[in-house]
């Protein structure tokens, strides 16, 4: 979705990392422990599951010589061919939702090392949640170079949880819907969210909770893109559908107000004008992209909007930190 010069201001968040993730190396116990030998290999400094940020760029370090392979899991191989590893936490975080201080990193460090943080939380906070067998109830140890768990009893294999959701604009007639929910912070609205439920396809999941929570009928349900969201695990599938009609029938107890907005309002808020109709979702989220993909399609001019909203600063985008 994006090329490399797209400026760090307009990134997708948690998107676009650029680790080889090294499968074949994971799965055998030996080159794990090659890796986990090299003087190339580099350790992710975290505060529990929180982002350190030294000169613009996530802090790394050596790993010291007393560290201890089981307890750490390799996220992969830079392309200076550096084993990047994270330590699992010795304790449970108090919370796996986003802090202020992980949802500031996109402003902060590179987009590749934003998708690094991503995987690494995910992958931790994953561990930290399920330390006990799911089918026997006894202890689980991490396995596969920190991307399974394996039962210390009935030998079960687990592995990480990616948690489907949903998010998506039913248009009707040059309009979308967008709503807010109680919680959010004022003028903020954006598409309506929700996570798939087993037996259900993305197409279905999309139909479904735009009939429960604004009580429309869609059709041509269609993808546009993806976003991990690692607080604690989620992927974000945005799509768009077509509304049967525009009558809506809120359920207020997931959303506090609802309505179809047209291009110009859309335009004006994305491009964070004081008049617009609503406050956009920050730049980061896949909300705000889905938005700028709805009017670009319309073909209305991106480049407008991209003088009129973003004059955020540049950063660099190395990926070697
Ligand atoms: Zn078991």
């Amino acid at each position: 979705m994006h090329g490399r010069n797209t400026p760090q201001s307009q990134l997708l968040g948690y998107a676009g990392g650029r680790l080889d993730r090294v499968d074949h190396i994971r799965s055998n116990p030996e080159l794990v422990a090659q890796a986990f030998a090299s003087p190339l290999a580099l350790r992710l400094v975290l505060e529990g599951l929180e982002p350190v940020v030294e000169d613009s760029h996530l802090r790394m370090e050596p790993l010291p010589r007393d560290a201890w392979i089981e307890h750490h899991a390799l996220l992969g191989v830079d392309d200076r061919q550096r084993p990047i590893f994270v330590e699992l936490l010795a304790d449970a975080p108090d919370s796996f939702f986003a802090t202020a201080r992980s949802r500031a990193l996109p402003q902060e460090v590179p987009g590749a090392e934003v998708a690094l943080y991503g995987t690494a939380r995910s992958l931790l906070s994953w561990h930290a949640r399920h330390r006990f067998c799911s089918v026997c109830g006894e202890r689980s140890a991490p396995a596969k170079a920190g991307w399974a768990r394996q039962c210390t009893s009935c030998k079960a294999e687990h592995f990480p949880r990616v948690d489907p959701v949903v998010i998506m604009l039913a248009e009707h007639r040059g309009r979308v819907l967008l709503g807010r929910q109680h919680s959010w912070p004022q003028g903020r609205y954006s598409a309506l969210a929700g996570f798939v439920e087993p037996g259900e396809t993305l197409e279905e999941a999309v139909a479904r909770e735009i009939m429960e929570e604004a009580g429309v009928a869609t059709h041509s349900v269609r993808y546009v893109m993806s976003q991990p969201w690692p607080f604690p695990s989620s992927l974000m599938i945005a799509c768009v559908a077509q509304a049967d009609d525009d009558a809506l029938t809120l359920d207020e107890t997931e959303i506090e107000h609802a309505f179809w907005c047209d291009a110009d309002g859309v335009r004006a808020a994305l491009a964070g004008e004081e008049d617009a109709p609503f406050v956009a979702p920050p730049v980061m989220a896949v909300a705000w992209h889905l938005l700028r993909h709805w009017l670009e399609g319309r073909g209305l001019d991106a480049q407008r909007l991209d003088a009129q909203g973003l004059e955020g600063q540049v950063a660099s985008d190395n990926p070697s930190a």
